[in-house]
Protein backbone atom coordinates (compact mmCIF):
# COMPACT_ATOMS: atom_id res chain seq x y z
CA UNK A 1 0.00 0.00 0.00
CA UNK A 2 1.04 3.61 -0.50
CA UNK A 3 -0.54 6.55 0.34
CA UNK A 4 0.13 10.41 0.53
CA UNK A 5 2.43 12.04 2.91
CA UNK A 6 -0.01 14.92 4.10
CA UNK A 7 -3.13 16.08 2.68
CA UNK A 8 -3.77 17.78 -0.15
CA UNK A 9 -6.61 20.40 -0.92
CA UNK A 10 -7.69 21.24 -4.36
CA UNK A 11 -10.56 23.67 -5.55
CA UNK A 12 -11.35 24.50 -8.84
CA UNK A 13 -14.68 24.11 -11.01
CA UNK A 14 -16.23 21.12 -12.94
CA UNK A 15 -16.11 21.15 -16.55
CA UNK A 16 -19.09 20.15 -17.48
CA UNK A 17 -21.20 21.39 -14.58
CA UNK A 18 -19.44 24.62 -14.53
CA UNK A 19 -19.70 24.69 -10.55
CA UNK A 20 -17.21 25.50 -7.99
CA UNK A 21 -15.94 22.40 -6.54
CA UNK A 22 -13.42 21.73 -3.29
CA UNK A 23 -11.58 18.33 -3.08
CA UNK A 24 -9.44 17.16 -0.26
CA UNK A 25 -7.49 14.13 -1.03
CA UNK A 26 -6.72 12.72 2.48
CA UNK A 27 -4.18 9.74 3.31
CA UNK A 28 -6.09 6.24 3.77
CA UNK A 29 -5.02 3.15 5.35
CA UNK A 30 -7.98 0.57 3.28
CA UNK A 31 -6.35 -0.13 0.00
CA UNK A 32 -8.12 1.84 -3.51
CA UNK A 33 -8.67 5.48 -4.19
CA UNK A 34 -12.35 6.42 -2.17
CA UNK A 35 -14.29 9.00 -3.38
CA UNK A 36 -17.04 10.61 -0.82
CA UNK A 37 -19.30 13.08 -1.80
CA UNK A 38 -19.16 15.77 1.42
CA UNK A 39 -22.43 17.69 0.15
CA UNK A 40 -24.97 14.78 0.30
CA UNK A 41 -25.72 12.98 3.58
CA UNK A 42 -24.27 9.90 5.07
CA UNK A 43 -22.93 9.02 1.43
CA UNK A 44 -20.46 6.13 1.31
CA UNK A 45 -16.92 6.28 -0.01
CA UNK A 46 -17.30 4.95 -3.16
CA UNK A 47 -13.83 3.00 -5.07
CA UNK A 48 -12.76 4.28 -7.84
CA UNK A 49 -12.63 1.01 -9.89
CA UNK A 50 -13.94 -0.04 -13.44
CA UNK A 51 -16.79 -1.96 -11.80
CA UNK A 52 -18.32 0.73 -10.10
CA UNK A 53 -17.61 3.09 -13.27
CA UNK A 54 -20.84 4.76 -13.73
CA UNK A 55 -22.70 6.05 -17.40
CA UNK A 56 -19.96 7.32 -19.56
CA UNK A 57 -21.29 10.60 -19.87
CA UNK A 58 -20.04 10.76 -23.87
CA UNK A 59 -16.52 12.14 -22.69
CA UNK A 60 -16.02 11.43 -19.12
CA UNK A 61 -15.17 8.64 -16.59
CA UNK A 62 -17.74 8.26 -13.54
CA UNK A 63 -17.58 6.52 -10.52
CA UNK A 64 -20.73 5.84 -8.86
CA UNK A 65 -24.52 5.55 -10.09
CA UNK A 66 -25.23 9.05 -12.31
CA UNK A 67 -28.25 9.19 -10.64
CA UNK A 68 -26.82 8.91 -7.02
CA UNK A 69 -23.62 10.13 -4.95
CA UNK A 70 -21.46 10.04 -7.90
CA UNK A 71 -18.54 12.00 -9.34
CA UNK A 72 -17.94 12.98 -12.65
CA UNK A 73 -14.40 13.11 -14.69
CA UNK A 74 -12.10 11.54 -12.76
CA UNK A 75 -9.75 10.56 -15.59
CA UNK A 76 -7.26 13.16 -15.11
CA UNK A 77 -6.80 12.83 -11.44
CA UNK A 78 -6.98 9.26 -11.27
CA UNK A 79 -4.12 9.52 -14.07
CA UNK A 80 -2.11 11.54 -11.33
CA UNK A 81 -2.66 9.38 -8.70
CA UNK A 82 -1.45 6.68 -10.44
CA UNK A 83 1.96 8.45 -11.78
CA UNK A 84 3.08 9.61 -8.13
CA UNK A 85 2.57 6.42 -7.05
CA UNK A 86 -0.83 6.42 -4.69
CA UNK A 87 -2.85 3.76 -4.37
CA UNK A 88 -5.01 4.33 -0.90
CA UNK A 89 -6.51 7.86 -0.60
CA UNK A 90 -9.81 8.84 0.45
CA UNK A 91 -11.12 11.74 -2.01
CA UNK A 92 -13.68 14.23 -0.09
CA UNK A 93 -15.33 16.69 -2.41
CA UNK A 94 -18.13 18.54 -2.14
CA UNK A 95 -20.07 18.51 -5.28
CA UNK A 96 -20.60 15.70 -8.75
CA UNK A 97 -17.24 16.60 -10.74
CA UNK A 98 -13.53 16.92 -9.98
CA UNK A 99 -11.62 20.16 -10.87
CA UNK A 100 -10.71 20.34 -14.22
CA UNK A 101 -7.93 22.90 -12.91
CA UNK A 102 -5.80 23.67 -16.84
CA UNK A 103 -7.78 20.34 -18.03
CA UNK A 104 -4.40 18.18 -18.00
CA UNK A 105 -3.08 16.29 -15.24
CA UNK A 106 -0.16 18.37 -14.55
CA UNK A 107 -1.65 20.50 -11.17
CA UNK A 108 -3.10 16.84 -9.52
CA UNK A 109 0.18 15.16 -10.41
CA UNK A 110 2.31 18.28 -9.07
CA UNK A 111 0.53 18.58 -5.90
CA UNK A 112 0.58 15.04 -4.60
CA UNK A 113 4.57 14.67 -5.47
CA UNK A 114 4.86 17.88 -3.46
CA UNK A 115 2.53 16.00 -0.39
CA UNK A 116 5.44 13.30 -0.98
CA UNK A 117 4.27 9.40 -0.53
CA UNK A 118 4.78 6.98 1.86
CA UNK A 119 4.84 2.84 1.01
CA UNK A 120 5.47 0.32 -0.93
CA UNK A 121 4.88 0.05 -5.18
CA UNK A 122 1.18 -0.18 -6.88
CA UNK A 123 -0.15 -4.08 -7.19
CA UNK A 124 0.44 -5.48 -10.55
CA UNK A 125 -2.61 -6.50 -12.43
CA UNK A 126 -0.80 -8.92 -15.70
CA UNK A 127 -2.12 -9.13 -18.47
CA UNK A 128 -2.43 -12.64 -20.06
CA UNK A 129 -4.59 -12.83 -22.61
CA UNK A 130 -5.93 -10.42 -25.40
CA UNK A 131 -8.74 -8.92 -24.72
CA UNK A 132 -10.67 -6.13 -27.16
CA UNK A 133 -13.44 -4.06 -26.60
CA UNK A 134 -15.42 -2.06 -30.19
CA UNK A 135 -17.11 0.49 -30.05
CA UNK A 136 -19.83 -1.50 -31.98
CA UNK A 137 -20.47 -3.28 -28.66
CA UNK A 138 -20.81 -0.19 -26.92
CA UNK A 139 -23.36 1.34 -29.27
CA UNK A 140 -25.12 -1.67 -28.72
CA UNK A 141 -25.45 -1.30 -25.31
CA UNK A 142 -26.51 1.74 -25.06
CA UNK A 143 -30.51 2.45 -24.44
CA UNK A 144 -32.58 4.43 -27.04
CA UNK A 145 -31.67 8.00 -25.37
CA UNK A 146 -27.96 7.62 -25.40
CA UNK A 147 -28.07 5.86 -28.56
CA UNK A 148 -29.67 9.31 -30.10
CA UNK A 149 -27.71 11.77 -28.42
CA UNK A 150 -24.46 9.92 -29.89
CA UNK A 151 -25.92 10.10 -32.85
CA UNK A 152 -26.13 13.64 -32.85
CA UNK A 153 -23.02 14.66 -31.64
CA UNK A 154 -21.29 11.74 -34.21
CA UNK A 155 -23.23 13.68 -36.62
CA UNK A 156 -22.47 17.23 -35.41
CA UNK A 157 -18.81 16.27 -35.45
CA UNK A 158 -18.71 14.19 -38.38
CA UNK A 159 -16.75 11.72 -36.35
CA UNK A 160 -17.12 8.15 -37.84
CA UNK A 161 -16.68 5.12 -35.21
CA UNK A 162 -15.04 2.04 -35.59
CA UNK A 163 -12.89 2.67 -33.05
CA UNK A 164 -11.21 -0.10 -30.54
CA UNK A 165 -9.44 -0.77 -27.10
CA UNK A 166 -7.22 -3.83 -26.85
CA UNK A 167 -5.25 -4.91 -24.52
CA UNK A 168 -2.71 -7.96 -24.90
CA UNK A 169 0.41 -9.73 -23.29
CA UNK A 170 3.97 -7.78 -23.09
CA UNK A 171 7.04 -8.17 -21.51
CA UNK A 172 5.37 -8.27 -18.36
CA UNK A 173 7.40 -5.14 -17.06
CA UNK A 174 5.56 -2.01 -18.25
CA UNK A 175 2.16 -0.44 -19.46
CA UNK A 176 2.85 0.31 -22.94
CA UNK A 177 0.53 2.58 -24.39
CA UNK A 178 0.14 3.25 -27.99
CA UNK A 179 -2.90 6.06 -28.44
CA UNK A 180 -4.05 6.83 -32.16
CA UNK A 181 -6.52 9.80 -32.97
CA UNK A 182 -8.32 10.29 -36.29
CA UNK A 183 -10.22 13.34 -37.02
CA UNK A 184 -12.01 15.00 -39.55
CA UNK A 185 -10.55 18.20 -38.45
CA UNK A 186 -6.88 19.30 -40.13
CA UNK A 187 -5.75 20.27 -36.99
CA UNK A 188 -6.01 17.07 -35.50
CA UNK A 189 -5.97 14.82 -38.24
CA UNK A 190 -4.34 10.99 -37.98
CA UNK A 191 -2.02 11.86 -34.83
CA UNK A 192 -0.25 8.67 -32.76
CA UNK A 193 2.02 8.86 -29.97
CA UNK A 194 3.24 5.90 -27.83
CA UNK A 195 3.74 5.64 -24.27
CA UNK A 196 5.31 3.22 -22.21
CA UNK A 197 5.39 3.56 -18.47
CA UNK A 198 7.52 0.37 -16.01
CA UNK A 199 7.93 2.46 -12.84
CA UNK A 200 11.44 4.04 -13.12
CA UNK A 201 12.24 7.45 -13.06
CA UNK A 202 13.27 7.83 -16.46
CA UNK A 203 9.59 6.45 -17.42
CA UNK A 204 8.14 8.97 -14.67
CA UNK A 205 9.54 11.87 -16.54
CA UNK A 206 9.03 11.05 -19.57
CA UNK A 207 5.51 11.73 -18.82
CA UNK A 208 5.99 14.82 -16.70
CA UNK A 209 7.56 16.37 -19.19
CA UNK A 210 5.75 15.13 -22.74
CA UNK A 211 2.37 14.11 -21.46
CA UNK A 212 0.95 15.75 -17.80
CA UNK A 213 0.27 18.99 -19.33
CA UNK A 214 -1.27 18.11 -22.53
CA UNK A 215 -5.16 19.33 -22.16
CA UNK A 216 -8.41 18.23 -23.32
CA UNK A 217 -9.86 19.58 -26.27
CA UNK A 218 -13.09 20.47 -28.18
CA UNK A 219 -14.57 22.04 -30.80
CA UNK A 220 -15.44 25.55 -30.37
CA UNK A 221 -18.78 25.39 -32.34
CA UNK A 222 -19.95 22.11 -30.59
CA UNK A 223 -19.72 23.95 -27.00
CA UNK A 224 -22.68 25.85 -27.34
CA UNK A 225 -24.73 22.20 -28.14
CA UNK A 226 -22.71 20.69 -25.51
CA UNK A 227 -23.47 23.50 -22.71
CA UNK A 228 -27.60 23.32 -23.59
CA UNK A 229 -27.21 19.87 -22.76
CA UNK A 230 -25.95 20.22 -19.49
CA UNK A 231 -21.74 19.33 -20.73
CA UNK A 232 -18.85 21.62 -21.09
CA UNK A 233 -20.36 24.65 -18.72
CA UNK A 234 -17.27 25.08 -17.11
CA UNK A 235 -15.25 24.45 -20.67
CA UNK A 236 -13.04 27.70 -21.38
CA UNK A 237 -9.48 28.71 -23.04
CA UNK A 238 -7.51 28.09 -20.30
CA UNK A 239 -8.49 24.56 -19.82
CA UNK A 240 -9.75 23.06 -22.85
CA UNK A 241 -7.93 23.36 -26.30
CA UNK A 242 -10.97 24.93 -28.63
CA UNK A 243 -10.43 24.11 -32.56
CA UNK A 244 -11.33 26.83 -34.58
CA UNK A 245 -14.85 26.30 -36.64
CA UNK A 246 -12.97 25.70 -39.86
CA UNK A 247 -11.05 22.90 -38.27
CA UNK A 248 -7.61 24.18 -39.66
CA UNK A 249 -6.80 25.63 -36.29
CA UNK A 250 -6.93 26.53 -32.56
CA UNK A 251 -8.52 29.47 -30.67
CA UNK A 252 -5.39 29.38 -27.84
CA UNK A 253 -2.43 27.85 -28.96
CA UNK A 254 -1.02 24.01 -28.15
CA UNK A 255 1.78 22.90 -26.44
CA UNK A 256 2.45 20.65 -28.78
CA UNK A 257 0.92 19.89 -32.22
CA UNK A 258 -0.03 16.63 -31.34
CA UNK A 259 -1.25 17.86 -27.92
CA UNK A 260 -4.79 16.38 -28.63
CA UNK A 261 -3.09 12.68 -29.07
CA UNK A 262 -1.26 13.14 -25.84
CA UNK A 263 -4.11 14.00 -24.20
CA UNK A 264 -5.50 10.77 -24.60
CA UNK A 265 -2.26 8.82 -23.14
CA UNK A 266 -3.39 10.90 -20.00
CA UNK A 267 -7.10 9.72 -20.37
CA UNK A 268 -5.61 5.88 -21.22
CA UNK A 269 -3.27 5.94 -18.05
CA UNK A 270 -6.58 7.31 -15.61
CA UNK A 271 -8.74 4.80 -16.99
CA UNK A 272 -6.58 1.36 -16.68
CA UNK A 273 -6.17 2.70 -12.90
CA UNK A 274 -9.75 1.92 -12.26
CA UNK A 275 -8.91 -1.78 -12.79
CA UNK A 276 -7.39 -0.97 -8.77
CA UNK A 277 -3.04 -1.45 -10.10
CA UNK A 278 -0.58 -1.19 -12.18
CA UNK A 279 -2.25 -2.70 -15.64
CA UNK A 280 0.89 -4.53 -17.48
CA UNK A 281 0.35 -5.21 -20.72
CA UNK A 282 0.00 -3.13 -24.25
CA UNK A 283 -2.81 -0.91 -24.92
CA UNK A 284 -3.80 -0.04 -28.17
CA UNK A 285 -6.28 2.43 -28.35
CA UNK A 286 -7.37 3.40 -32.18
CA UNK A 287 -10.52 6.15 -31.54
CA UNK A 288 -10.51 4.89 -28.30
CA UNK A 289 -12.80 6.57 -25.30
CA UNK A 290 -13.60 6.43 -21.50
CA UNK A 291 -16.52 3.64 -22.83
CA UNK A 292 -13.97 1.57 -24.55
CA UNK A 293 -11.52 1.90 -22.17
CA UNK A 294 -14.05 0.55 -19.04
CA UNK A 295 -15.22 -2.06 -21.46
CA UNK A 296 -11.66 -3.66 -21.91
CA UNK A 297 -11.51 -3.84 -18.13
CA UNK A 298 -14.49 -5.24 -17.77
CA UNK A 299 -13.35 -8.42 -20.61
CA UNK A 300 -10.20 -8.36 -18.78
CA UNK A 301 -11.65 -9.40 -15.15
CA UNK A 302 -14.50 -11.68 -16.88
CA UNK A 303 -12.28 -14.38 -17.01
CA UNK A 304 -9.42 -15.12 -14.29
CA UNK A 305 -7.28 -16.32 -16.89
CA UNK A 306 -6.75 -13.44 -18.93
CA UNK A 307 -4.78 -11.81 -15.71
CA UNK A 308 -2.59 -12.89 -13.25
CA UNK A 309 -2.33 -10.14 -9.88
CA UNK A 310 1.02 -9.84 -8.13
CA UNK A 311 1.07 -7.98 -4.90
ZN1 LIG B 1 -9.26 13.75 -20.58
Amino acid sequence: MSTLKKTVKISGHGIHSGAPVNMVVRPYDKYGIYFKRTDIENSVPVCATYDNVGETKMRNTTIGDISGAHVQTVEHLMAALFMAGVDSALIEIDGAETPILDGSAAEFYKDFVRAGVTGGKIKKIVVRRPVVAYAAEIRRNMNVFSRIKWWIINTVSGRKSNGYVKLEPNDGKSLDIIATLIYPEKIIGAQTYSYSFNGTKKSISVFESNIARARTFGKYSEWEYLKKHGMARGANENNVIALNNAGDGTLNKTIWPDEFVRHKIIDAIGDMYTSGGFVVGKLTSFKGSHALNNLVLKKLFSDSANYDIIE
